[in-house]
């Protein structure tokens, strides 16, 4: 399970080691409330730190990730997204016109229980993507296909 982490001089009392990269990142992404690519965080963060380049950007974010600061998804779009981890949850992702809807981790902690029942794996997924049509373009395509 995630730890929430709200407050950045917390983490380095926990003895994280945040270099001015990871900090700038960090930073950059609790204020964006939502998902970044990796190229929008360069963009951010190259105006704090010049001379940063885009592989920085990338290593850090596999960092932060591994260490679960941040939560990484893929949204469909070909490039993967990150966001601060501040709350466990889930997406909800139109294939057709790509509206993204949150739905929190409790959804589907029942689902994750049977997982463990069924197969003794204890799933600690917290940040899933799940594809599918949105309410308006079932609608629409209903009316179009009349
Ligand atoms: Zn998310
Ligand atoms: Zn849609």
């Amino acid at each position: 399970m995630a730890k929430r982490y709200s407050d950045l001089d917390w983490l380095r009392e926990q003895g994280y080691r945040l270099t001015p990269q990871r900090l700038a990142i960090l930073e950059v992404l609790k204020q964006a409330d939502g998902h970044l690519s990796p190229t929008e965080i360069f963009n951010q963060v190259v105006q704090e730190i010049p001379g940063l380049t885009e592989a920085t950007v990338y290593r850090t974010l596999n960092f932060l990730a591994e260490q679960g600061l941040v939560l990484v998804a893929h949204l469909g779009r070909g490039q993967l997204v990150y966001e601060f981890a501040e709350h466990d949850h889930h997406h909800l992702v139109c294939r057709n016109c790509g509206e993204m809807q949150e739905i929190d981790h409790r959804q589907l902690k029942q689902l994750y229980d049977n997982f463990l029942d069924d197969t003794g794996y204890q799933i600690n997924t917290i940040h899933a993507t799940f594809f599918g049509f949105c309410p308006e373009c079932i609608a629409n395509n209903r009316s179009g296909s009349k």
